[in-house]
Parts: C-alpha cells; structure tokens; sequence
C-alpha cells in the first residue's frame, strides 16, 4: 500500500528518505575512509556544464575549481602552481629547498604571462651557429635572442632564426659567430613588458614574424612570444587569478625562527598565502607562527593544520589560522598510522573538522587519500571546501623531475616529504624534517612516508579538466547545482549516504572480467 500511496503522491518525506545523514553516518561508528560509504543520487534537472565549482580556499580567497597541489618536492614547483592555476585551482610551492629557490619558484609563478615565454634560451654574439644547432637538437627550436652578454635580462643585440642559418655551409658552423648571421636589433621588432597577447597577435601577424622578443625600456631582453604559441594559444577564463591579474600561488613553510627568513622571501615574491607544513598541527610552534605571520603580514592567508580533530582545529582557529589543512596518515606515500599510532580515517576527520571549523568561517581542506574524482566528490560531500592532492598530479608532465622507464613503462618518482630519501636531500635545509619534527642533526630519523614511483598522466592541462568534468558529472547525479549547494544539503541532511560492506566496495568496482583496460579519459 505504501508504494500505491506513494504513486497517489501521499508519501510523506520520511517515507522517501533512503539512506542516512552524513552527521548520522560518521558519528554511529567506526572511523570511517571515502572508500566505505557511497552517496546516494537525487533529482537532475540540469546539466553537467552549469555546475559551479566556485569554492573557498581561505576566508579571503575563492576558487573556481577545488583542487588543490600538496606542497612536496616530487609535486609541487612553479610549472604545478601556473597549470593548476591556470585551470582554477591552487599550487602550494614545497619547502624541501634553500628559501631562495622557494622564492624564486613563487616569483616565477607571479609573474607567469599566459603565452609570454619567460626563460627563453638567449645565446651572445660570439655563441657559433654550432650552439644553435645543438639547441635544436635538444629542445627542438631555434629561435634565439641574442644579448649583448648571451644572458636573459642583457640587453637585446639581435635574433636568429633557422631562415638565418638553414642554408649556412656546414663546414663553417663551428667558426661563425652568431653576430655575423644573426638580425641586427635596428632591423628587430619588438614589443614592451605591457603588451598584451592580443597586441602581440596583431604586431606578428603584420610584420609577418614567428618571435616577438619583449624588452625593457632600457633594451633589456626579458621574455619572448612565439606565434606558434599564439596561433595554439587556449584561453583559462576560471584561471585563479588576484586583482592585478596575476596567477595566484600559495607556499608551504616549517614552523621554526629560521622559517620567518623564509617568510619574508617568499612575501617579497608575492605569495598568496602560505601553509604551515606540520603532519601533526596542534602545537605552541604552531600557534605562535600564526599569530606572528597574521600581525607581520596581515594581507597573507594562513592555511594551518594538519589536523584531525576539532579539538586541534580549535587552537589554531583561535590563533588566526584562514583555513585548515586535514588529514594525518591517509596519504597514499605515508606510513604515519603505521608508525606512529596515530591519526584519523580521513572521511571522519574531513567531516568532523570541516562541520566545527564552518561555524568560524574557516573552510577546510581535505588532505590526503584521493585517489579518484568519487574521493574528490566524496570529501567535498562530507564538508570540505577543497581537496589537496599528491599522488594524483605526481606523474604529470608539470611535476618536478625527470621521466625514467622500467619494464618500458615511464615513470616518474613519487615519494613522502617523511621519506628518509625527502629528509636526506641537501638542499633541504631542515624543512621536511620539520615538518616531522626531526632536528638537523638527529641521528636516528624515524621514516613517516615511502618513496616510489608512478605512471606518466600527461600534462596537468588535459588531465585536471578531466578531473573537473568528473567531478560536475558526480555533483549532478547527486542533483547539486554547485558546491555551496553541496554543502547546504549535507547540512539539511538532504544528501544521503549508506555505508558500504566489503563485497558491496567489490562490486563497485571492475570484477568478474578476465582482463580489461581502464582508459578513463
Ligand atoms: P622555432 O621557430 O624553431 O624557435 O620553434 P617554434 O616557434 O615553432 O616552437 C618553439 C616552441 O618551443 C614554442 O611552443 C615555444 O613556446 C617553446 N619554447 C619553450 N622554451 C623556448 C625557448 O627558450 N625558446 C624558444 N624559441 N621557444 C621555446
Ligand atoms: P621563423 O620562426 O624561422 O619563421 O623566423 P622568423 O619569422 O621569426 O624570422 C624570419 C627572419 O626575420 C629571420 O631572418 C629573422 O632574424 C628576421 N627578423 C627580423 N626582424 C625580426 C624580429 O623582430 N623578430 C624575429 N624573430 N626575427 C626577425
Ligand atoms: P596523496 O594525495 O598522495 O594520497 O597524499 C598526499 C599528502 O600526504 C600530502 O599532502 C601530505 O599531507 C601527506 N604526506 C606527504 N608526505 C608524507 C609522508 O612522508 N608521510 C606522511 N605521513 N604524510 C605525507
């Protein structure tokens, strides 16, 4: 009778409502992970392109896609932070390097030009065709500024380009300098640091040129355009962006005095906000580093953490932390729960933090452990504003690192900033071991991550779109039209959620097949 009553439209909600509440969910059992619940699906009446992604990262800062880089050294450098901006999220630079090279790494994400070459290869007037060819060789181009001293920042002497030297005599490469070949600066056509991508489409496409060097009004050479580059040039109208149009760019530092050095470097760089990287958050090193960067630096955002708990979310709440970074020992490198005896399922933490930390304002990332778009949807579904990520974007062609091949698969390395192998590099200055509360000097270095490898994904500009468009298609089989919407559901207890047994976990997954290929865009 009930299914006749509910067909005559007498239902009442309660009869209707499948599944439980997030809050009912989490706080009736076990620490739980995203892999054990699933959600259940609404009503679409929309599709998945008018879904907005539009989140909080801090108090201050929004974003227009929820994805965030992990600050580690096989991750996160300035080639993450402009592609992951450039596609609306957030890259948090690592620290696992001399305070200069962070610096550096920040400045080169802030002045990011989308289109404007930044670090051209620049050769002097007594280089020989020889060297152009072996750039060709190697980075298969030749267009070279020339500089007066050979350097990017010298001031601007000349050009070449394969017309110049194509039909040299072979013979001769060695010995002919560059000067003798190359297009003196009289006959050049340039174009001033303000120009913009549009401006320099109409100045290549009149002087009918492929380079358009960009100097300084004193002459100095300091990027260079290519109209192969303009002619493939793809817009980001959701790229994160400040108000002076720059990419914005978050970066990670320890919590020691030597860290308020690295502090001001990277202020000077024009960071947007920094991260305290501590794997366990709640401490008076902590607390005290938020109030000092908060009245030192009161534009910069602080993302505290980590933490599990509300108890440890609540002292760095009060000490000014603008957002929270959650998770400990979810990380797919990290052996922390293992060793330590210590942490949090991270689906109960992302949800127990995030459902105090709202009440502040103080939106929270979810750190660690995703390893799919349904852990992204998942997270987000349970409170978080953001997810930050480490295994899914090492591997990328914008990771730092060099590709290497084992078995013919190519690879790049992966490892936990806990690794004795991160804790042990050179130029690391103490700052992963900090972060796992190690001293310079330790004998005895107790590991809290792995390190390993993992497969080629491509360039970050094609996979994290996919990653995007996942997550719009999760969020309009759950029937939310945007993550606030999301997130106002799971508070009203209208998103429902239903654990999931060991062989219900199997069967949504691939099964009963002999072989098959996961291609999954
Ligand atoms: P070229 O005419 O032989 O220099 O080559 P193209 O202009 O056809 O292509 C050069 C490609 O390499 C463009 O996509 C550039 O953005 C890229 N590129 C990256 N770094 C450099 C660099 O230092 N110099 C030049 N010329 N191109 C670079
Ligand atoms: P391509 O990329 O090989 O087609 O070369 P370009 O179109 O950039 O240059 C063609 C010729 O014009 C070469 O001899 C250049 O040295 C010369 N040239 C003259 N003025 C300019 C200039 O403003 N920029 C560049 N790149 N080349 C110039
Ligand atoms: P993933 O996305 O690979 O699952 O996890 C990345 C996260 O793991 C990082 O953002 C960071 O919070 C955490 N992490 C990175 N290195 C280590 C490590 O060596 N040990 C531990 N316990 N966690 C790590």
């Amino acid at each position: 009778m009930a299914m006749l009553n509910g067909l005559s439209g007498k239902d009442s909600d309660e009869d209707l409502r499948d599944g439980m509440s997030a809050k009912y969910m989490i706080e009736s059992g076990n620490g739980l992970t995203y892999n054990d619940f699933i959600i259940l699906p609404g009503f679409i009446d929309f599709t998945p392109k008018e879904v907005d992604l539009n989140c909080q990262l801090t108090k201050k800062i929004w974003l227009n896609t929820p994805l965030v880089s992990s600050p580690m050294d096989t991750v996160t450098e300035s080639d993450m932070a402009i592609a992951l901006s450039l596609c609306g999220g957030i890259g948090i630079i690592h620290h696992n390097c001399s305070p200069e090279y962070q610096a550096d790494e920040v400045q080169k994400a802030k002045k990011y030009k989308h289109g404007f070459i930044r670090d051209p290869i620049v050769l002097g007037p007594t280089n020989t065709v020889l060297d152009v060819l072996e750039i060709k060789a190697k980075h298969n181009f030749c267009g070279i500024p020339i500089t007066e001293n050979g350097l990017l920042g010298g001031k601007l002497v000349g050009m070449v380009t394969s017309r110049d030297i194509d039909f040299l005599d072979t013979n001769n490469h060695k010995a002919t300098t560059l000067e003798k070949v190359m297009t003196k600066l009289e006959d050049l056509v340039t174009a001033g640091s303000d120009v913009t991508l549009k401006e320099a489409n109409t100045i290549l496409e009149k002087s009918k040129k492929g380079k358009l060097p960009i100097v300084c009004p004193d002459g100095s050479l300091i990027a260079l355009i290519a109209r192969t580059d303009l002619k493939k040039a793809k817009s980001y109208p959701t790229a994160s962006k400040d108000q002076n149009k720059q990419l914005i760019v978050g970066a990670a530092i320890g919590t020691r005095e030597h860290d308020k050095e690295r502090l001001a470097l990277l202020v000077q760089a024009g960071v947007d906000v920094i991260v305290l990287d501590s794997s366990q958050g709640n401490s008076t090193y902590q607390v005290d580093m938020i109030k000092y960067i908060k009245t030192t630096y009161p534009d910069i955002e602080v993302i505290a953490g980590n933490v599990v708990t509300r108890e440890q979310a609540k002292n760095l709440i009060q000490a000014g932390a603008d957002g929270l970074r959650v998770g400990m020992g979810s990380g797919s490198i990290c052996i922390t729960q293992e060793v330590m005896a210590v942490g949090r399922p991270q689906a109960t933490a992302v949800y127990k933090v995030s459902e105090y930390a709202k009440r502040f304002g103080v939106p929270v990332i979810a750190d660690g452990g995703i390893s799919s778009t349904g852990a992204i949807i998942k997270a987000l579904a349970l409170g978080a504003s953001t997810v930050m990520m480490g295994s899914m974007l090492a591997g990328t062609s914008e990771a730092p690192g060099e590709y290497f091949y084992v078995d013919g698969v190519r690879l790049k390395k992966y490892r936990g900033m806990g690794s004795i192998e991160a804790m042990s590099r050179k130029d690391a200055v103490g700052s992963a071991m900090s972060r796992y509360f190690h001293t310079e000097g330790d004998q005895l270095k107790v590991a809290q991550g792995v390190s390993g490898s993992i497969v080629d994904k491509g360039s970050v500009l094609t996979y994290v779109p996919y990653l995007i468009t996942g997550i719009k298609h999760g969020c309009q089989d759950i029937g939310a039209r945007s993550l606030k919407q999301l997130s106002k559901m799971m508070s009203l207890e209208q998103l429902r959620f239903e654990l999931r047994s060991h062989s219900a976990q199997q069967e949504g997954s691939v099964h009963s097949l002999f072989s098959y290929e996961k291609r999954l865009y």
